[in-house]
């Protein structure tokens, strides 16, 4: 564990193993510096152990710097459940999940991800109180995505400022990759600010609702890459600025809300290079876990949460600013901000 190279002094990596119910999963807290470690449980069918352990490893490592650029009190983790989302899930699994959260006493607080949903949670809850992003009770949540949405909208008028001078989207041209729950609110907004809108979706109905409503063209999966724009929000998969696509895009800037956008960080160097203004994925996609912070606090307040990703904005622009100003990448400058905010100065 020690010499993995995901490994990044996380506080304590747990294993949990019921055979009852067939539960296999890892729960990685990198940091409690901030307050617990919050991040969602994913459930998905690894090929091996290895590959489980190096997600969990780095997706709570991913939490605890988006939740300190959020500037919210809590730490990273993340959970991961070996299984196959659609044929494995069980109450017994859900109930022994909790019982394995609830054995933390605290320390890791979990919610939804991928292959998880909302009455995945609520059976977890009957174990655990420690357990986030439920529709029922005083302080739930519900679906964070028009949250997250909010945010990139936002984040990318940050961004076009940066790269054009004026945060006016009108007449803009921008292509945006995936229009599920969040790529189909954020190309909503997009749409009120006049911007030309290309889209694309390997989901047709998705994408024939979005274009109905919004006017959008739409291509297919593969040539969102070579579309003719200004700015590229990608809202669907990770990995995607890799060295296939890196030459192919026709863009000044990318801005949206897919988690782990660069397939490694050395990508956000090769963006400079290119001229492209990246706006680091954890940072500009951090509203939903502020949605989140809310139910957690006990007291949800949709004026607090609005505020707070206003502020996440400015700190997104703050990042641009200094990364240009140094000439140095983007995820390079907000990586230094969120060890900083960590307390990890190495
Ligand atoms: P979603 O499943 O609702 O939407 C994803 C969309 O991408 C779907 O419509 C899907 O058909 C499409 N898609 C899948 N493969 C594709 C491909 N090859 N080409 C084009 N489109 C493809 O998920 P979501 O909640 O909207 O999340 C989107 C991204 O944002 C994910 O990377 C997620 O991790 C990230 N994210 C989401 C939230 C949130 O609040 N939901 C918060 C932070 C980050």
């Amino acid at each position: 564990m020690f010499d993995h190279s995901s490994f990044d002094a996380h506080e304590g990596v747990h294993m949990f193993h019921n055979a009852a119910s067939g539960l296999r999963a890892i729960v990685a807290i990198h940091s409690t510096a901030r307050g617990p470690a919050a991040g969602g449980c994913r459930m998905w069918n690894y090929d091996t152990g290895e590959a489980m352990l190096r997600d969990a490893l780095r997706l709570s490592h991913g939490m605890s710097y988006k939740n300190a650029m959020a500037d919210i009190p809590l730490g990273g983790g993340k959970a991961v459940i070996w299984g196959n989302a659609k044929t494995d899930k069980s109450p017994d699994l859900f109930r022994a999940f909790g019982r394995a959260v609830e054995s933390l006493q605290g320390k890791y607080i979990t919610a939804e991800d991928v292959g998880i949903d909302v009455a995945d949670m609520q059976i977890v809850r009957e174990e655990t109180a420690h357990v986030a992003g439920l529709d029922q009770g005083i302080a739930a949540s519900g679906d964070p995505s028009p949250i997250t949405a909010m945010g990139i909208y936002l984040g990318i008028r940050e961004t076009a400022k940066r790269a054009f001078g004026t945060d006016d989207l009108n007449g803009r041209t921008i292509a945006v990759q995936g229009v599920g729950s969040v790529g189909g609110h954020v190309c909503e907004h997009l749409a009120k600010a006049g911007a030309n809108l290309i889209i694309t979706d390997i989901d047709q109905v998705a994408l024939a609702d979005v274009s109905s409503r919004t006017g959008a063209r739409i291509v297919a999966p593969d040539e969102i890459y070579d579309a003719e724009a200004d700015i590229f929000s990608p809202n669907a998969l990770g990995a995607i600025v890799n060295e296939q696509t890196l030459e192919r895009f026709r863009v000044k800037a990318i801005a949206g809300g897919a988690n782990n956008q660069l397939i490694v960080p050395e990508m956000g160097e090769l963006l400079r290079r290119r001229g492209i203004l990246y706006a680091p994925d954890y940072v500009i996609n951090g509203g939903g876990i502020i949605n989140v912070c809310a139910e957690i606090s006990g007291t949800y307040s949709r004026e607090w949460v609005d505020a707070k990703v206003h502020t996440l904005m400015e700190t997104l622009g703050e990042v641009l600013d200094a990364a240009l100003e140094t000439n140095e990448p983007t995820n390079h400058v907000a990586d230094r901000i969120a060890r900083q905010r960590i307390g990890r100065t190495d």
